[in-house]
């Protein structure tokens, strides 16, 4: 009986790491998440620096083509006869410069919008990259506990064979059937009460359990009962 709880013990250990190994990329999903969040915050801010400079080179060209225009029209001033059309044509060349002073202030207040963005995205790629660093040490740290975690676990599971050899044959096939569905599968018997469901169990068993005759199981809910004192397991 003592084999087997400490088979018992080790077979609980097993799990726990395997259900650690499991927990633990979950972490890594969060800082996914925050990858992601940060690679758009960049994003955003590399954008906002590329549409000011866009905006300027727009109104650039229409800059441009109302100047090339201007020259048009001034060339053909010299050959209107008419004084209305002469009035007209100077009436659209001096909306025209109108126009193109609003752009330029335009551009001015672009500049200085674009130089104010730059500044930001410096900024931002900085504390983004710190921010990044940080995440990529904490799952470096994950992956590293990761291995030791699974490292642990496969020695633990490699003990396992030699332990399971030492328990009696029968006992062993029976404790593997209950801890398919009952864990632990063993549990202690306190006083007359099954420690695992904490049902009592009839005093003929008890009998038979605490004078070691016998291996039996709780009556309701089948697990094994023992009648060991616990430090004894745990120290071995
Ligand atoms: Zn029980």
């Amino acid at each position: 009986m003592i084999e087997l709880l400490k088979l018992q013990k080790l077979d609980m250990q097993i799990v726990t790491l395997k259900e650690r190994e499991c927990e633990l990329p979950k972490q890594k999903d969060k800082y996914a998440i925050q990858r992601e969040r940060l690679a758009l915050e960049m994003k955003n801010s590399e954008d906002r620096c590329k549409r000011l400079l866009q905006e300027q080179r727009e109104c650039t060209g229409d800059i441009e083509q109302r100047q090339e225009k201007i020259v048009k029209y001034d060339g053909q001033l010299y050959s209107i006869k008419k004084n209305e059309e002469y009035k007209a044509l100077l009436y659209e060349m001096d909306l025209l410069k109108k126009q193109i002073s609003v752009k330029e202030e335009r551009i001015l207040a672009l500049m200085i919008e674009h130089d104010e963005s730059k500044e930001a995205l410096e900024a931002d790629k900085e504390r983004i990259q710190g921010e990044l660093s940080v995440i990529d040490a904490e799952c470096a740290k994950i992956d590293t506990e990761l291995d030791g975690l699974t490292a642990e676990r496969e020695a633990l599971e490699k003990s396992r064979q030699p332990l399971a050899e030492k328990v009696n044959k029968g006992l062993f096939s029976r404790y593997e059937r209950i801890r398919k569905v009952r864990t632990p599968a063993v549990v202690p018997l306190n006083e007359d009460v099954c420690g695992g469901c904490f049902m009592a169990v009839r005093p003929q068993i008890v009998n038979e359990i605490m004078a070691n005759d016998k291996i039996h199981a709780c009556q309701h809910c089948g697990r094994l009962l023992h009648f060991l004192h616990r430090p004894e397991v745990e120290d071995s």
